[in-house]
């Protein structure tokens, strides 16, 4: 196979509330990592609507090109025309390597680019690494129930792509005034062509701590006995200002919503304090929350998983002891 034609790394940037999503800066510092490696350039692919000032802020986190489709018709994400944007993109400049964020839109796009061009896709990354002289992308994911990583090549197509999940890559400190090239382009679509049609957004009224965002999550698991033990997570929360997470098993059981789950087939989690409240410590929640800076654990049993996993473990009913922090707590 010959990829003499493909050159260069490139991110997909997310926009939110006007600003690029975190996961897409963190994935411009892992990109930037890449393109110095291979000695190519770093390009961010911004599309949306009003969206010419992201790609200054693509620069100063570390993109030297910025390719910017700037229309209307990209006001909302719709598959059909972030994709048709994105193909045209690709065929036009050809990457060699191209990463989206593990987020509901990135994995949407992902796969339908992947699908009509085609090419792999590795799903759900947690590291990469690329060959100097080959530009293979080396992709990797936890495997077999987080047993194994999982190192996933593309060799027989380009570009190589992967979603990468938040909260695992390191985004660069800002260089204010950095500056890059923008390409502005654009693709022949007007809306009588599109199918899908945004009719009206509704914001989650539920007012609460995003998970992946928050700087303490509190997390509870099926040693809280039932929802009503599980209440205790949600109180020691409020008092902390902090987000409630659960593991696996307390989301099937209905004691919270998925979006709360923490783990392999939930959310990954880096806050600055984690709390694991009757959490045995599966290596499926672990590495869901084991980059967290202070992982603070309560269990009745002496030899459960999590305390080889947290800075400080509570032995003991967590029953008895969350209504002990939540009092230590209120008063400090
Ligand atoms: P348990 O394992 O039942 O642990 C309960 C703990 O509470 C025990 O350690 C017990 O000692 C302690 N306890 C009991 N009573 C008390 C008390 N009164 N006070 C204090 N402690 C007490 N799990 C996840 O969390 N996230 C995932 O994303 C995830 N993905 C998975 C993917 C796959 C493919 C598979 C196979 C599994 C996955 N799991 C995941 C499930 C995981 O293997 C565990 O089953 C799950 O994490 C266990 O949840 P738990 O710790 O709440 O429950």
């Amino acid at each position: 196979m010959n990829f003499d034609d493909y050159r260069g790394v490139w991110v997909f940037i997310e926009e939110k509330d006007g600003a690029i999503a975190p996961v897409s800066l963190e994935l411009l510092g892992a990109g930037r990592q890449l393109a110095e490696k291979r000695k190519t350039a770093l390009a961010g692919v911004i599309i949306g609507e009003n969206v010419g000032d992201l790609a200054q802020s693509a620069f100063e986190y570390g993109a030297d090109v910025a390719y910017v489709y700037d229309d209307p018709i990209f006001r909302h994400y719709r598959t059909e025309t972030f994709m048709k944007a994105m193909l045209a993109c690709v065929q036009k400049h050809k990457p060699e390597i191209l990463l989206y964020g593990a987020t509901s839109t990135g994995k949407d796009l992902a796969s339908a680019v992947a699908t009509d061009l085609p090419t792999g896709l590795t799903a759900d990354t947690t590291q990469l690494d690329v060959e100097e002289d080959t530009g293979l992308l080396l992709a990797s994911r936890p495997a077999f129930g987080g047993n194994i990583m999982a190192t996933i090549l593309c060799k027989k197509y380009r570009p190589q792509m992967a979603t990468v999940r938040p909260k695992v890559m390191k985004a660069l400190p800002c260089e204010k005034g950095r500056s890059g090239e923008i390409i502005q382009e654009s693709i022949p679509l007007v809306e009588s062509d599109v199918r899908t049609k945004v009719l009206e957004i509704v914001r989650a009224t539920e007012k609460r701590v995003k998970i992946d965002e928050a700087d303490i999550v509190v997390a509870g698991g099926k040693g809280l006995g039932g929802p009503q033990g599980f209440q205790l997570v949600h109180r020691l929360a409020d008092v902390l200002g902090a987000a409630v997470g659960g593991s696996r098993d307390v989301v099937e059981a209905g004691w919270i919503g998925h979006h709360h789950q923490v783990g392999q087939t939930g959310a990954t989690v880096t806050p600055k304090i984690y709390f694991a409240i009757g959490i045995s410590g599966a290596i499926q929640h672990i590495v869901g929350m084991q980059n967290s800076g202070l992982i603070i654990a309560v269990n009745k049993d002496p030899k459960a998983p999590i305390f080889g996993a947290c800075h400080y473990g509570i032995v003991g009913d967590a029953l008895e002891i969350v209504p002990l922090l939540i009092e230590g707590f209120k008063a400090a």
